[in-house]
């Protein structure tokens, strides 16, 4: 069933009995030509590509909860395109451009909306900094405009510009930046490949891979065995464990991000907005509630909570940037697990065994990369050759140490994270 005008107006004058269930519920096959585990963003935007691009629809995606219960549904929906590495850049600006006609090319509204992010800066250094990035992001096609603090005022007149501390100086703004609805976009591409023949199995724990040979050959869940020709690995935080499944030991360690909302108010900030000393940033949601969020909590769980330090830091470094949100009373909080690699970088590549595909490493950046991320997995899938935009994330630079990708400055080390 397709929306459309027409068909919201005839179910809104029928009594909406018409609506058909977004996806099937397919028992499993016994047999697939690729088997995607892990139904999040890029599980699902994987499948969607496949059948979209490649025709290749003999697919199912096994996931062991249901969809959108995991990152894709717990994420802070920030999309933009302002990294400034070779090797990330095009990756970015590529998934963006996809993001653009995401919701035409689904058929489903995702609420994406570029209502630009505008990132901050507190000093002569990180102008520079900005300056920089801002430079490259103009010079691969992307947007990019530097504010001067006169700039910042007339957009976020209700910071506090004169922080002893931390004055503001001016930032980075990047108009076609946003934030779109993080379930939908997960229901949007699990509609758009079950239409398109893509079987979406939930409730289907993938617990152990089938290997003869060097081969992969399918694998084991809590609803029978299903063989496969390729076994796609794409369970963001979790991935590790599955990687262990298959004998690897990869680079990935797991960390609790936290996310925070406030009660609904009338529109107040109708921008992203970050804060370039304090590690924390905000948006507002359609429904009116405050979303923000900052950093890492700092030690590996697979926990979807996280601790009070870190929202004591939170709503401090939020207390300092805009005192104004101190009326508001906090709604909820809650954590999703993130693969943080040590470069901050992620990995969509062939593993040792022969069929099998890893995609992870997203860290706390992968909900924008969703569409870029199963275009060129599906890609990688379908022709065996690494996508262009993609193929600098190689697990093997681990390793060799060739090909880092360090964006934030942190280094090869997780304990810099
Ligand atoms: C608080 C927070 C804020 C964030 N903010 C942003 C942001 O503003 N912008 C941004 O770009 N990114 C952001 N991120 C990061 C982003 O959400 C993740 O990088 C991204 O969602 C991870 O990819 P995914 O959607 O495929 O993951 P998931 O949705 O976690 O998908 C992985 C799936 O694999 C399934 N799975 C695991 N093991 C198995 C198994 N054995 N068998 C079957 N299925 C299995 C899981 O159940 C899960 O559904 C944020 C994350 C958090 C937690």
């Amino acid at each position: 069933m397709r929306f459309s005008a027409w068909e919201i107006l005839k179910q809104g004058l029928t009594g909406n009995k018409g609506w058909t269930p977004h996806w099937r519920s397919p028992d499993p096959k016994s047999a697939y030509d690729v088997v995607i585990v892990g139904g999040g963003g890029h599980g699902l935007s994987t499948a969607f590509y496949l059948a979209k691009e490649y025709g290749i629809t003999n697919v199912a995606v096994l996931e062991k909860g249901y969809i959108g219960g995991g990152n894709v549904g717990r994420n802070t929906t920030i999309v933009r395109a302002n990294y400034m590495l070779p090797g990330n850049s095009e990756f970015y600006s590529h998934s963006l451009k996809l993001w653009e006609r995401l919701e035409e090319d689904t058929n489903f509204n995702a609420m994406h909306s570029q209502r630009g992010i505008i990132n901050l800066f507190h000093s002569d250094g990180q102008r520079d900094g900005y300056a920089r990035r801002g430079n490259q992001m103009l010079s691969q096609g992307d947007d990019a405009i530097l504010l001067d603090n006169a700039g910042v005022r007339e957009k976020l007149p209700y910071l506090d510009f004169d922080q002893t501390r931390f004055p503001i100086y001016g930032g980075l703004y990047h108009p076609r930046g946003g934030t779109a609805r993080h379930d939908a976009v997960a229901w949007g591409y699990a509609r758009g490949a079950d239409m398109r023949g893509v079987d979406i199995i939930q409730n289907c724990e993938v617990t152990g891979i089938d290997i003869e040979g060097g081969v992969v050959k399918g694998v084991q869940t809590s609803r029978g065995p299903i063989r496969a020709k390729q076994v796609a690995l794409i369970t963001a935080g979790r991935s590790s464990q599955t990687a262990a499944m298959a004998g690897m030991t990869i680079p990935v360690e797991s960390h609790i991000l936290q996310a925070f909302v406030s009660e609904g108010l009338k529109p107040c900030i109708d921008h992203v907005v970050t804060y370039g000393m304090g590690h924390f940033y905000i948006s507002q949601s359609d429904k009116g509630g405050l979303v923000f969020g900052g950093d890492l909590d700092f030690y590996a769980s697979y926990a979807s909570r996280g601790n009070l330090p870190m929202a004591e830091h939170v709503l401090e470094a939020g207390m300092t940037l805009m005192p104004m949100i101190g009326k508001a009373k906090m709604l909820r909080s809650w954590g999703g697990i993130m693969d943080m690699t040590p470069d901050g970088s992620p990995i969509i590549d062939k593993t040792p065994t022969e069929g099998l595909i890893l995609n992870c490493g997203w860290c706390y950046g992968g909900f924008k990369a969703v569409p870029g991320s199963g275009y060129s997995t599906a890609h990688l899938l379908a022709t065996g050759e690494h996508h262009q935009p993609a193929a600098g994330f190689r697990l093997d630079r681990f390793r060799t140490g060739r090909g880092l990708m360090d964006e934030e400055g942190t280094g090869a080390q997780h304990n810099l994270h």
